[in-house]
């Protein structure tokens, strides 16, 4: 299927796992739930991953941060289950100075949060080698009041789902996906996996 075909045939389930507003560019008008697709409010992250050739010296892996700063979470990036010992960390700004700098070029954006990173740490912070900035548009979903593990609609065997169905991390991901499965294989005749995958 494709923006241009608004419609889609051929399948035996089309399982859509993107954000809302994407998934609503690509689907036609006419399925059952546009007006919640319509109704998640995301927000959006500027993240910078910092690399540098020694180690930051601070004694902690994380750092959720809860004063007024365009920073919310700073993450020694080596420290994540199955992620290799590295020197990389990973700093993410609050949804509302992301907002705020939305059209702000990386650079000065890098800039800003690194310079926010020096400042919260104190810490004497080493020359980083390597630095990606990156504006993830569709980071985080305000939680709904009723969590829906995804969108499902029988008659066309059509799911929607991602982690803002839930919660905005890889958990809420698993789980939406869990959800999506668990409407596919109460479906009669469900499909094989062979069909599946
Ligand atoms: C920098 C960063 C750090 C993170 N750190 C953590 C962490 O430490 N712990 C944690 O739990 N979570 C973390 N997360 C969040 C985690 O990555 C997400 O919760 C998870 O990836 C969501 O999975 P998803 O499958 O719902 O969506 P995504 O992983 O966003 O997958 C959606 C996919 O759909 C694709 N797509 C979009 N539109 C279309 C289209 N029209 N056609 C085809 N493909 C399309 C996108 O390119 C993307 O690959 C982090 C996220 C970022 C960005």
């Amino acid at each position: 299927m494709s923006t241009e075909q608004q419609g889609f045939d051929g399948f035996d389930v089309l399982i859509v796992a993107i954000p809302p507003a994407q998934a609503l560019d690509l689907l036609p008008d006419d399925i059952p739930f546009t007006t919640e697709l319509a109704a998640v409010k995301m927000s959006s992250c500027w993240t910078v991953m910092g690399i540098s050739d020694s180690e930051v010296p601070l004694e902690y892996d994380a750092l959720r941060v809860m004063r007024d700063s365009p920073l919310a979470w700073i993450a020694r990036d080596g420290s994540k289950p199955g992620k290799s010992e590295s020197n990389a960390w990973v700093l993410q700004a609050t949804a509302a100075w992301s907002a705020d700098h939305f059209e702000e070029s990386p650079d000065t954006v890098r800039e800003a949060l690194m310079d926010e990173f020096a400042r919260l740490t104190a810490a004497k912070l080493p020359a980083v080698r390597f630095a990606d900035t990156q504006r993830w548009k569709y980071a985080l979903a305000q939680p709904a009041e009723i969590p829906i593990g995804c969108y499902w609609d029988a008659a066309q065997q059509l799911c929607v789902c991602g982690d803002w169905c839930i919660d905005g991390k890889i958990e809420g991901a698993f789980l939406s996906g869990a959800a999506a499965a668990g409407h596919i294989l109460r479906i009669d005749n469900q499909p094989q996996a062979a069909t599946l995958f």
